[in-house]
């Protein structure tokens, strides 16, 4: 069994809230969306990956010290097999962050999911291209909802999830760190205090802050 890999990197995790964990990065290849800002383009330019044997990608884990190890893309969760990959990591480590747009999700990886929820954090960053919709099985599994606040984003989209915010943390994430949407999320922050009780966090994205990868 083998694996579409675009890099794996060791750095500080640079968003949301474990923000300054230090993980270890496979970013896997492929995505079925195509965000205006994404920085990560390279990630399913279908020429910036190598195939990894199943058991290498492993060896790789099993020879890093870190506790944290994270799947992203792209979107990980497109990646056929991916549940697999999924359990044979938390067969090695006991902590995986998963980064997904939320769009896709399967039956076996429902399982999968069901089967290790307390070793898996999920951060779902809904996106416009899809009018921020999220896949519905995976609400029960996410562990943090991370919106980028950018010329899209509304306080109505962020409103969609109401209800599933009282059990996972609430992100705003400025796009790109620019000031211009800085002042946006801070604007929304203090909407979604004033106006509906919810609290939201607002993060940048700390590892370009510090130019880290
Ligand atoms: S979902 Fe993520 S990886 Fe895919 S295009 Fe959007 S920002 Fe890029």
């Amino acid at each position: 069994m083998r694996f579409r890999v675009v890099e794996i990197f060791q750095s500080i995790e640079g968003e949301g809230s474990l923000i300054g964990f230090p993980v270890l990065f496979i970013r896997l290849e492929g995505c079925n969306l195509r965000c205006p800002w994404c920085d990560t383009t390279y990630s399913y330019d279908g020429k910036s990956y190598k195939d990894y044997p199943l058991d290498e990608l492993l060896n790789i884990v099993k020879n890093s010290n870190f506790k944290r190890v994270c799947l992203t893309g792209g979107e990980p969760l497109l990646t056929p097999n991916v549940e697999i990959l999924i359990e044979k990591i938390l067969s090695i480590k006991d902590f995986l962050i998963i980064e997904t747009n939320g769009t896709v999700f399967n039956k076996r990886l429902k399982a999968t999911f069901e089967k290790f929820k307390n070793k898996i954090y999920t951060v779902v960053s809904p996106k416009p291209e899809v009018n921020y919709k999220i896949h519905q099985d995976i609400f029960p599994f996410i562990s943090e909802i991370k919106f980028v606040v950018d010329e899209f984003l509304t306080i109505n989209d962020i409103l969609k999830y109401s209800n599933l915010y009282k059990n996972l943390f609430l992100i705003l994430q400025p796009e790109s760190n620019k000031e211009i949407y800085l002042k946006k999320a801070l604007q929304l922050q203090n909407e979604l205090l004033t106006s509906h009780n919810l609290e939201a966090r607002l993060i940048p994205q700390c590892h370009k802050l510090l130019n880290l990868k």
